[in-house]
């Protein structure tokens, strides 16, 4: 106690502070999405998601390959497919927009290649899987979900990460990649991911707006935390080599459970909400840039492993 402990004396200058300094952001861990659009010609920015932009394929094989020179190490993909339909089934063409950017990216880059996969940009309705009276249905969308994911593995993916939120589809893509040898594609989990009211702008990004209702009939309630690590729970139990809590500012607690609670790496998705409210408190000068740097050092001190975010390209571009 003092006068004996005196804690300033570990912050006395720079030098000192940075020995002192528990958490570091790992520039490798960072994970940058891209969104990629069958419809365009060229790249378009995002309007609520100011210096995020949609490609078009030609347009993506060059920045994918910029994203590489600059050290980027891990890139996760979004397509927006030109046909939509009730079973979403442009998911699983083996010519569509995300397989075609597997392919191009693991031609031309050294990155890891994640690929998110769901049915929400694929589905006329918006939803992450098949509805049958106006209630999405769990276990024929995982058959769906299986095709998609073959289809990603065959493309050559390294890492599928499914979205949705369908019970058991973590052993459902488990068990076809294996039954098709890809016994070493990696699946990262969207364990425990939250009906949160962050996702507006991704919404714009990638065309995915619910055409009727919402999605609280399989995204979780954000009021739930135990439920959350039941989810994560069961996704271990059902093969995933990689777990997930999303968001990730508001839901810290959850990313610390995790880590405590398991030995799987514990990823986290700072999503399209939590990047806009940052990037425009910036933008206007409200705020200082290095509200980034403590935003993502945060989701370090808290036990994430990894952490997928829109702030990824310029934080590397920055920080070299
Ligand atoms: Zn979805």
């Amino acid at each position: 106690m003092f006068p004996v402990e005196r804690m300033r004396r570990h912050r006395l200058n720079s030098n000192i502070r940075s020995i002192f300094k528990e958490t570091n952001i790992n520039k490798d861990k960072l994970i940058m999405p891209v969104f990629i659009d069958e419809n365009e010609k060229s790249k378009k920015e995002i309007k609520s998601m100011p210096g995020i932009y949609r490609y078009s394929l030609n347009d993506y094989e060059n920045y994918i390959k910029y994203l590489d020179d600059i050290g980027v190490k891990n890139v996760i993909l979004f397509g927006i497919p030109k046909n939509k339909d009730s079973t979403g089934s442009s998911s699983y063409d083996k010519n569509g927009i995300v397989q075609n950017a597997i392919r191009i990216a693991k031609d031309n880059t050294k990155m890891n290649i994640i690929a998110d996969l769901c049915l929400c940009e694929y589905t006329d309705t918006g939803h992450c899987g098949i509805i049958e009276n106006g209630y999405v249905n769990n276990d024929k969308t995982l058959e769906i979900y299986q095709k998609e994911a073959l289809s990603y593995a065959d493309a050559g993916v390294d890492i599928i990460a499914p979205s949705g939120m369908m019970d058991g589809q973590v052993k459902a893509i488990r068990e076809i990649l294996d039954k098709n040898n890809y016994i070493n594609t990696i699946i990262m989990a969207y364990s425990s991911k939250f009906a949160s009211n962050l996702y507006g702008p991704f919404r714009e990004a990638a065309d995915s707006t619910p055409q009727f209702g919402d999605r609280k009939s399989y995204q979780m309630d954000y009021s739930n935390g135990r439920e959350a690590i039941r989810e994560i729970d069961l996704d271990i139990k059902e093969g995933a080599d990689i777990i997930m809590v999303k968001p990730a500012l508001f839901y810290l607690d959850l990313i610390h459970e995790a880590k405590r609670l398991y030995n799987l790496p514990v990823a986290t998705y700072m999503v399209s909400g939590e990047y806009t409210m940052i990037k425009n408190s910036v933008l206007s000068g409200l705020l200082n840039e290095n509200i980034i740097d403590e935003a993502l050092t945060s989701l370090f001190r808290a036990g994430a492993d990894m952490v997928i975010n829109y702030f990824t390209e310029d934080y590397i571009k920055n920080h070299k």
